[in-house]
């Protein structure tokens, strides 16, 4: 056998496009992004990519703090959801020629030590013959991505610190910019609200 050979046993993967039948890719539970993809859509300017992110916020200590793409619920099955960029119409991605480094490496991921399938229902897997180039380029993009995922998991605190603080002190001085009279009418608008939100919680 071949080094090129032995290398093609390894790891092969083809993806099968709108003619898949699971999109496991869009349909996973968490699509992340990094710090550089938003630098990347910015310096692009898809402004339409940011505004389908959110954070996650974590919920746990195990838990982590990240960005990700909104969710949607499948027309097909509204039990389930799916990334929201995600095509259900065409099945395929909406920003397949800007997708985040996370969808560019999928189904290949690495932990930092060696290279794991992030998925192995991806029906792509095995299909067709990966050549010694493309294994690198796969694997080069699986790297980048780690890269990208540890270098995001360790800025966002700070930078969601940041930019919290700067929002709370920019209100603060807007408060105190307010009329006493403008200060009593959103003390109202704001108590109503939580009496809303209370009814709200009592009804449910
Ligand atoms: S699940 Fe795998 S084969 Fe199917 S579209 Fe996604 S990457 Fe391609």
């Amino acid at each position: 056998m071949t080094e090129t050979d032995k290398e093609k046993t390894k790891y092969s993967f083809k993806c099968l496009e709108n003619e898949c039948d699971n999109r496991v890719c869009c349909t996973r539970p968490h699509v992340n992004v990094t710090i550089d993809d938003l630098s990347r859509w910015t310096a692009q300017q898809h402004t339409q990519i940011i505004q389908a992110l959110r954070l996650h916020i974590p919920e746990s200590e195990s838990d982590y703090f990240g960005f990700e793409t909104e969710r949607k619920s499948l027309k097909s099955d509204p039990e389930k959801t799916a990334c929201i960029l995600f095509d259900e119409e065409k099945n395929t991605c909406s920003i397949r020629y800007s997708r985040p480094i996370s969808c560019q490496a999928f189904p290949l991921s690495y932990t930092g030590e060696k290279f794991i399938l992030a998925d192995k229902a991806c029906p792509g897997i095995g299909q067709g013959e990966v050549s010694r180039e493309a294994l690198k380029e796969s694997r080069d993009l699986a790297e980048q991505e780690y890269k990208e995922r540890i270098s995001t998991l360790a800025a966002l605190p700070g930078v969601y610190s940041v930019i919290t603080t700067h929002m709370l002190r920019e209100s603060a001085r807007a408060m105190e910019s307010m009329s006493e009279e403008d200060k009593q009418r959103l003390q109202d608008i704001m108590t109503k609200q939580a009496d809303s939100e209370q009814s709200d919680e009592k009804s449910d």
